[in-house]
């Protein structure tokens, strides 16, 4: 399949979490490097197992524990957000406002940008009669859960 539709953009938001990780004075070290790089290229959201097991071929002397340090550090400078979930906690990349949307079977959170619903929202305010902000969590099943689920 040619590129990855999402490579050049993932690249740019590595260098714009980079240049902000040094901008708020954190060392720049090869750990939150790697983090930051695998949730630009995720497209989404991952529990700090999974960004561990993206990584630990190429890094084996990266451990679980120092992904799960490594990604709280940058979830307290604002470089990165988490999402509370039932079951484990994800981490998504901060620099764009975005929606979420999860699945209720796995768990898979992919970004919905806030500009996709920006017309939507008016009308879900006048509904609803709520002041909407981005951080809406749309829930359904991925292809695989709706697949499994007969
Ligand atoms: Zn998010
Ligand atoms: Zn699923």
């Amino acid at each position: 399949m040619g590129v990855h539709p999402h490579s050049a953009s993932a690249e740019a938001r590595v260098r714009g979490a980079i240049d902000r990780l040094r901008a708020t004075g954190h060392r720049r070290t090869i750990g939150r490097r790697l983090v930051l790089q695998t949730l630009a290229e995720a497209d989404g959201h991952l529990a700090a197992a999974d960004v561990h097991g993206r990584l630990v071929d190429a890094h084996p002397t990266l451990n679980l524990s120092t992904v799960h340090r490594t990604l709280v550090t940058l979830a307290d400078s604002g470089l990165i957000h988490v999402l509370a979930q039932p079951g484990q906690a994800r981490y998504g990349l901060a620099d764009q406002p975005h929606h979420h949307a999860v699945c209720a079977g796995c768990g898979r959170t992919s970004e919905v940008p806030a500009a996709d619903l920006a017309d939507l929202l008016p009308r879900l305010e006048e509904a609803t009669g709520l002041v909407l902000a981005p951080g809406l969590t749309l829930t359904g099943y991925c292809p695989d859960c709706s697949t499994n689920r007969g």
